[in-house]
């Protein structure tokens, strides 16, 4: 699998929005910017036939309407599907009626979009041999908060989306070759994982290679002097196969 960090960083980081392209096809996540963001890296947006939201911050589904214009603009009748948690369709329509008002009827009926709303998923198929496994994570008040688990074959990778560190951060990992974790802060907090969590992970665990994002610059730059050899902190743009 080819696994592309569309954006590495928190809400006030240098780098974008924390989101991820599997193989071109698969979108974690589609936070505000996002859409500029992955054409500006040479990927084509009409590829994207399944997006997963973690959870329903602006930073991690803001684009939705931007993708929506995308498909309309461009005349793409191909089917994205939109996996993600209870209220999501309600909470678009809403975004529409105060930045783009009279323009989600339009929209809705030339392009071919659907959203997935879901309390779990297990061993959901998304494409071809690719399966998904959802995880409820611990992400402060904000409820429900998913990780996901996506798995091809004897490969797999975990998704913390913004969480603290809890069991499920423990169980995303040990059902991952590699895990792309949330790593905002310097000291882990209610909502979200810091370097201490991540550190104490990677130790855990020195068999699997950890990824660390969503992460603020001074968070990045700390985490990067400690140089843990199993842990990888990318930038924007950067590409992995697994
Ligand atoms: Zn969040």
């Amino acid at each position: 699998m080819e696994l592309k960090f569309i954006g590495t960083g928190s809400i006030d980081a240098f780098q974008s929005s924390a989101s991820y392209l599997i193989d071109k096809e698969i979108l974690i996540d589609i936070p505000n910017g996002s859409v500029k963001k992955i054409k500006q890296l040479g990927e084509n947006i009409l590829n994207i036939k399944v997006i997963m939201i973690t959870h329903l911050h602006g930073d991690h589904f803001a684009d939705i309407p931007f993708f929506m214009f995308e498909k309309y603009f461009k005349k793409d009748k191909n089917e994205t599907k939109i996996y993600c948690p209870r209220g999501t369709h309600d909470k678009v329509k809403q975004l529409f009626e105060v930045i783009f008002p009279e323009d989600y009827d339009k929209l809705i009926q030339e392009i071919n979009i659907k959203f997935i709303e879901f309390d779990e998923l297990k061993n959901q198929e998304l494409l071809n041999n690719i399966y998904v496994d959802s995880i409820k994570v611990e992400h402060g008040n904000c409820k429900p908060a998913y990780g996901y688990v996506i798995k091809q074959g004897e490969k797999s990778i975990g998704f913390s989306g913004d969480s603290k560190m809890c069991e499920a951060i423990e169980h995303i990992v040990s059902k991952s070759n590699i895990s792309v974790l949330d790593m905002s802060t310097e000291i882990g907090n209610d909502a979200h994982m810091g370097i201490n969590n991540i550190e104490e992970i990677c130790k855990e665990h020195t068999e699997k290679k950890i990824i660390a994002t969503h992460i603020h610059d001074r968070t990045r730059e700390i985490a990067k002097s400690k140089n843990i050899s199993n842990l990888i902190i990318p930038d924007d743009g950067q590409t992995i196969n697994i």
